[in-house]
């Protein structure tokens, strides 16, 4: 949800177009400087939870975009960890307990040095922030070198980590599908599923990202479309919503043109969830 005016905003507007889970930036994402946050705004989007009923558990922040925890250059590595422990710091302060976080691009190096250069930086930044805040690894794309967009380099982060407690997954179905991932029928859907559950395991997905893609599968191109309207198709999602294991999972739509398209795409998924499931 854009939020200006304030956090309390993004919530209040949100609960008005049929949100229980909303999805912030606690900063602008294309800059390094960051406001403190305030007393007052920490004490209105309590209120604001309070009067719409929604959940702490269901508050969401997306790190800044120039984050990049295995950055070639050093001096920008460190940057990226400093700003990653920053973005922690103002989620435990405003009581968002989940941070959804890109990781990195290798660049030049290789997946296999960048993958261990993130997860260095990774457990650095875990050490330096209270445990309040989980991170949650986005599966991305794969567009240009960004790690994690196949479930057994994402496996293999959970290994260098060592499985740490306060690191999660947010899956985002455009991007898993730009990656190669079919969903697009039942049996696509579950196949793809089965896969995931066999490599990293069900349990690590803690938010999911619900968007259809502009590019077909295996594109490795990240470009949102509306649900139902894009490569993907309305079948993933009816499966989605109907799937028993993210009956609890937190779904978030980043489709383009915020106002009026996310009540759009809310209103949908909440019809799809009306409706038979497909599973
Ligand atoms: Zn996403």
């Amino acid at each position: 949800m854009p939020t200006s005016g304030g956090l309390h905003k993004a919530v209040r507007e949100g609960s008005k177009i049929g949100c229980t889970a909303i999805q912030v930036f606690t900063n602008s994402p294309q800059q390094w400087a960051a406001k403190a946050i305030t007393c007052d705004a920490v004490s209105a989007l309590a209120l604001a939870l309070e009067e719409t009923g929604i959940e702490r558990r269901h508050l969401v922040s997306h790190d800044s975009y120039l984050i990049n925890l295995c950055a070639p250059d050093l001096e920008k590595r460190e940057q990226s960890r400093q700003g990653m422990i920053r973005e922690i710091l103002r989620c435990n302060e405003l009581g968002i307990p989940w941070v959804v976080s890109h990781v990195g691009a290798h660049m030049s190096q290789g997946e296999e040095a960048g993958m261990k250069a993130a997860a260095e930086s990774l457990l650095q930044v875990l050490a330096e922030t209270p445990d309040f805040v989980t991170v949650l690894m986005e599966t991305t794309a794969g567009q240009g070198s960004s790690l994690n967009y196949r479930f057994d380099q994402m496996a293999t982060m959970f290994e260098l980590l060592g499985n740490h407690p306060r690191v999660g997954v947010c899956l985002d179905t455009c991007h898993i599908f730009a990656a190669g991932y079919d969903i697009r029928t039942p049996e696509a859907y579950s196949a793809t599923f089965a896969e995931w559950d066999r490599l990293v395991g069900r349990e690590k997905i803690k938010v999911l990202h619900v968007n259809d893609s502009k590019k077909a599968l295996g594109t490795r191109v990240d470009r949102h479309n509306h649900l139902g309207e894009g490569e993907i198709g309305e079948t993933a999602f009816r499966c989605l919503v109907h799937d028993p294991l993210f009956e609890e999972t937190p779904m978030v739509v980043e489709t383009p043109d915020a106002v009026p398209m996310h009540q759009a795409n809310v209103t949908k998924l909440w019809h799809w969830a009306s409706e038979a499931s497909p599973l």
